[in-house]
C-alpha cells in the first residue's frame, strides 16, 4: 500500500503553488512528519529552458543528485539521457524503460562487476581517467566507447570534483590516449566536470578548448573521437537564472568556435539543474528553547527552534553539499524577525540546520518552508535516531498533465477521485481549496 501511495501524483486544477499545497496539507491538522511537495511542471519547464539555452547539448541527468522515481520518470518521458555512477543506478534507470543508449556510465573508477553489468545490458559509453581503468575495460568490455575525463576546475565551486577525478589534460591525458590506442580501445571522446555548484561560467570555455586539443591528439593517434561531454555544474535555482544564461552563452560560443562540425555529438550531465527547484520541503517546529542574553551583553534573547527534519535527513545537504538553506514561515507573520537558530530532531549536537537565522517568533506546531531542496538531499537522507525521511507528494498542473505529459509517461493505473483525500495516510474530512485528482503511477 505504501508503495502505491508514494507514487501518487496529485493533478491540480485552478491556481495553486507548491506552498499553497503545503498549506492545505498542513491545515488538515494531522500532518506531523516533514514532507516534500514535488512539482513535475518545474522539471518540464527546466527541460524546455535547457533546450532553448543549449540547443546543441543533450542533457544526461546525473541520477546521483536525486534518484526519486517521479523525477527520473518525468525526465525519461521528456527524453533526456541519464548519467549513472553504479550498477544499481543503471538498474534503476533501465527498469523505467530507458534504453541503454541513453545512459552514460560516468564514473571514472568503476568496479569490475559493474563494468561487466554495463556490458551485459548494453551501456556502452563510460568514462576513464587512469591506466588501471583502461586495463579493466580492456579485460571486461573491450568494445566500450570511452570518454577520457580530464580535470578542468571552476575557480570556485560548492563541491569541487577535480580533487578526486579527471586526469591532467596536458601531462596525463596524451599518455592515456596512447595507451588506449595501443590496447585497441575505442576512445569516443572527452568529458570534464567543472565542479558541482560551480561559481564560474568561463570555465566551460576552458573545458571545451582543452577537449578540442585532445580530440586532435586522439585523431593523430588514429582514434575516432566524436562525443563531447560537458559534465555537470549548472545552477538549479531560479535566483541563479542569470548565471545559467551566462553559462549558456559561454558554452554556445565555445562550441561554435572549437567544435563547429555537427558530426561531434555534445552531451552534458546536469544534476542540480533539474532537481533542485522542483522540491519544496515542509518541516514543523516541535520544540524551542529561549536562551537569555548574557548579562551586560548587548544582544537579544536567542531562540533555538527544533524541527522534525535535520542534517541526518534532508539537511544532509548542509554538511555534504555545503548548501546554505533558508526558511520561511508557512503562514505570514506580521511580527518582526528575531535572531534564532534551527536544529534537527536527533539527539546529536551536530544536527544544526541553520546556525543563525532571522525568523518571526514561532511556536511548536508552526511550519517552515524550505524551497529548492531537490538536489543532493533525498538519496543521502537516513532515518537516524528514528526520524523518518520525508515523503514526497507529487503535484502537476492539470493543463500540463493532460496537455501531453501524461501520454509521455509509462502506462498508469489511473484511479481518479475527487479530493478530499489530500494526505493519503489520513482519513480526515477536508474541504480542499483545490479540486484535485490522484493518479496511481504504475512505477514498480
Ligand atoms: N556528473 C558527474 C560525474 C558527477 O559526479 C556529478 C555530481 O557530482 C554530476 C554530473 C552532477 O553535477 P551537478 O549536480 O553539479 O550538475
Amino acid at each position: 500500500m505504501k508503495v502505491v501511495e508514494e507514487q501518487r501524483i496529485r493533478v491540480m486544477e485552478g491556481s495553486w503553488s507548491p506552498v499553497s499545497v503545503i498549506r492545505e496539507i498542513v491545515e488538515s491538522g494531522v500532518q506531523e512528519d516533514p514532507f516534500y511537495v514535488m512539482d513535475l511542471g518545474e522539471v518540464v519547464a527546466r527541460y524546455q529552458q535547457w533546450k532553448e539555452l543549449l540547443p546543441r547539448v543533450e542533457p544526461f541527468y546525473a541520477v546521483k543528485c536525486n534518484d526519486d522515481k517521479l523525477l527520473l520518470t518525468t525526465l525519461a518521458a521528456l527524453g533526456t539521457g541519464f548519467d549513472c555512477a553504479s550498477k544499481a543506478e543503471i538498474e534503476l534507470v533501465t527498469s523505467l524503460g530507458v534504453p541503454p543508449e541513453r545512459i552514460i556510465f560516468a564514473n571514472p573508477a568503476k568496479m569490475a562487476s559493474h563494468i561487466r553489468y554495463a556490458s551485459a545490458v548494453g551501456v556502452d559509453v563510460m568514462t576513464f581517467d587512469s591506466e588501471i581503468e583502461l586495463m579493466k575495460i580492456k579485460q571486461y568490455m573491450p568494445h566500450a566507447q570511452l570518454l577520457i575525463r580530464i580535470r578542468c576546475d571552476a575557480a570556485s565551486a560548492q563541491c569541487p570534483l577535480g580533487i578526486k577525478f579527471g586526469c591532467d589534460p596536458v601531462t596525463e591525458a596524451p599518455r592515456l590516449l596512447k595507451l588506449a590506442s595501443v590496447l585497441g580501445l575505442d576512445v569516443a571522446g572527452v568529458s570534464f566536470h567543472v565542479g558541482s555548484g560551480a561559481a564560474e561560467a568561463a570555465v566551460f570555455g576552458r573545458g571545451v578548448q582543452l577537449a578540442r586539443s585532445l580530440f586532435s591528439a586522439a585523431r593523430d593517434l588514429g582514434l575516432r573521437p566524436r562525443l563531447l561531454d560537458l559534465g555537470g555544474g549548472y545552477p538549479g535555482i531560479a535566483a541563479q537564472h542569470h548565471f545559467m544564461l551566462e553559462i549558456a552563452e559561454v558554452v554556445n560560443a565555445a562550441l561554435e568556435s572549437h567544435f563547429p562540425e555537427r558530426s561531434v555529438r555534445v552531451v552534458a550531465e546536469p544534476g542540480r539543474y533539474f532537481a533542485a527547484a522542483a522540491y519544496t520541503l515542509a518541516a514543523m517546529v516541535h520544540s524551542k528553547r529561549e536562551i537569555p542574553a548574557k548579562e551586560g551583553e548587548d544582544a537579544d534573547t536567542h531562540t533555538m527552534y527544533f524541527i522534525n527534519d535535520g542534517v541526518y535527513g534532508s539537511f544532509n545537504c548542509v554538511l555534504y553539499d555545503h548548501q546554505i538553506v533558508s526558511a520561511e514561515p508557512l503562514h505570514d507573520r506580521a511580527d518582526s524577525v528575531l535572531p534564532c537558530s534551527v536544529w534537527g530532531p536527533s539527539c546529536d549536537a551536530l544536527d544544526c540546520v541553520m546556525e543563525s537565522a532571522l525568523l518571526p517568533p514561532l511556536d511548536a506546531g508552526d511550519w517552515l518552508v524550505f524551497r529548492d531542496m531537490g538536489a543532493y538531499t533525498i538519496p543521502i537522507a537516513s532515518p537516524f535516531n528514528g526520524f523518518p525521511v520525508p515523503r514526497v507528494r507529487a503535484v502537476v498542473d492539470a493543463g500540463l498533465w493532460t496537455g501531453g505529459l501524461r501520454e509521455a509517461w509509462p502506462p498508469l493505473d489511473e484511479e481518479c477521485r475527487a479530493a478530499p483525500d489530500l494526505t493519503p495516510d489520513l482519513t480526515s474530512d477536508l474541504t480542499p481549496t483545490h479540486r484535485a485528482v490522484f493518479v496511481e503511477c504504475a512505477l514498480k
